[in-house]
């Protein structure tokens, strides 16, 4: 990336270097993507001493839906980063419309217009929270770095395997930090996040009824689209089912166009995912698209590790070890329904620090546990009513039947409506008796 870019945000962030005696920190972030940002501002903001350490090189893609719901609004209020985002591209959404394999379609509106939600190429979005994030973690004393990349962690293994630090690499070489709390940031792939799963307590990284796998593009020129305002469209299309496709625009004519299903309901198809969106698009939407053009090089494939509910005694994947918690994707989050993941990244973010604060020189197993139990009692009910949601999805006949009356019915269209952005509108999505009485009658 070079720095003749025309916007700010387009260029490179110039960081602090580190002198070579600085290995000591208050919180070491492992991953600058937006979970990792906003514990860095939250953390600097309360005077921590802390070192960001990102792999990669802003500005920097991250495939995703590019969909920043109302939960995401209000933390980036909060971190005074809205502002200066909205000078960079994007789309304001204010409707959602859903389709079923009948191709009959609803078109639902978000109810309260202070939640609509906005699409933002991620690209541009990550690059703000981390200049953020770089500004106040640099002005408390800290250090933020690009291009380091974390692959082990420091264990005492003489104190009930605490993290104690992290190393890692850069262009110069090897280099180890140490701080009493290591935070595990660095999504899917987390380090942190591996090292304190499966080496250190021997659990289950990876679980395919709660990983969802996904192929995103971005498209110029598809018809039917109001670039500057209006929905976001989630489509059920046979052969994909219980997987959906989304249409997202971002403005500027183009759509983030992608498909997502988890890894369970994947082993029953025969097709990849990027042979999956091409039929869809060539079979199912091909009026659309008969205009529209591919942009070059955006077809890529990611993960999203969800938090549907789990059996365990703790709900959801593990999200602490001694010395150490993780935010975001790294403690598995993203909205099984939905793949909504930043807002509870930035959810977890806000909660993680108050745990931080409270046990920044000893941060054990207990201080972990309470932090997850927290994440679990301010999101447990909308994540349980979203895997509900997921669930349904499976059966293809109740999607018909539910977005077809739906098309009729206003009473269903409000309930779909407020869903989108209240607690107890997504419980009555999920009561069989609210759905049976409007679908029957
Ligand atoms: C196809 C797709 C569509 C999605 N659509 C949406 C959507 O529309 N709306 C929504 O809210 N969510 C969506 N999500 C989920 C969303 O992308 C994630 O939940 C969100 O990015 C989580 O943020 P994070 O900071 O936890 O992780 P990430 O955004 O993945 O950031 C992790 C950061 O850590 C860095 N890192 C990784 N390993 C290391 C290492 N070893 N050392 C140093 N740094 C490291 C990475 O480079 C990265 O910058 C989608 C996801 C996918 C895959």
């Amino acid at each position: 990336m070079s720095n003749k870019a025309n916007n700010f945000w387009e260029k490179n962030i110039e960081t602090k270097k580190i002198p070579k005696d600085e290995v000591n920190f208050d919180v070491i972030i492992v991953g600058g993507g937006p979970a990792g940002s906003a514990v860095a501002c939250y953390a600097a903001k309360e005077g921590l001493k802390v070192l960001l350490l990102e792999k990669e090189e802003f500005p920097r893609d991250k495939v995703c839906g590019d969909a920043v719901g109302g939960k995401a609004l209000r933390h980036l209020e909060e971190l005074n980063i809205l502002k200066s985002l909205e000078k960079s591209p994007h789309f304001v959404f204010d409707s959602v419309i859903f389709s079923n394999t009948k191709e009959e379609k609803v078109k639902v509106k978000i109810k309260d217009s202070e939640t609509t939600g906005y699409v933002y190429p991620r690209v541009n979005f990550d690059w703000f929270l981390f200049n953020e994030a770089k500004s106040l973690v640099e002005n408390s004393g800290g250090f933020a770095i690009q291009n380091f990349r974390v692959n082990d962690l420091i264990i005492d293994s003489k104190d009930n395997n605490r993290i104690i630090g992290v190393k890692g690499k850069n262009s110069i070489g090897e280099k180890m930090f140490y701080a009493p709390i290591t935070v595990g940031a660095g999504g899917v792939n987390c380090p942190v996040a591996k090292t304190v799963i499966s080496e250190i307590n021997g659990e289950k990284f990876i679980k395919k009824k709660h990983w969802s796998t996904s192929f995103r593009e971005y498209w110029r020129g598809i018809d039917g689209i109001d670039y500057e305002k209006g929905a976001i469209e989630f489509h059920y299309v046979d052969g994909v089912i219980p997987g959906y496709f989304w249409i997202f625009p971002v403005g500027n004519n183009t759509c983030n166009v992608g498909l997502g299903i988890t890894l369970e309901d994947y082993k029953s198809k025969d097709k990849k995912l990027k042979d999956l969106q091409e039929y869809i698009i060539k079979e199912k939407f091909a009026s659309r698209f008969k205009n529209a053009e591919l942009v070059e090089n955006s077809g890529k494939a990611w993960q999203l590790p969800l938090g549907s509910p789990r059996k365990n005694g703790m709900k959801l994947r593990r999200m602490f070890g001694n010395g150490c918690l993780l935010v975001g994707d790294s403690g598995s989050l993203v909205d099984p329904f939905t793949g909504e993941g930043i807002g509870n990244a930035l959810l977890s973010a806000k909660t993680a620090i108050k745990h931080i604060i409270e046990n920044r020189k000893d941060f054990n197993l207990e201080c972990g546990e309470d932090y997850q139990r927290e994440v679990w009692e301010i999101l447990g009910k909308e994540l349980t009513n979203s895997y509900k949601i997921q669930n349904y999805t499976r059966k293809e006949w109740l999607i018909n039947w539910f977005i077809g009356k739906a098309q009729r019915k206003p009473e269903l269209q409000k309930i779909l409506s407020e869903s989108l952005t209240s607690k107890e509108a997504q419980r009555q999505l999920t009561s069989p008796w609210i759905l049976f009485k409007n679908l029957v009658f």
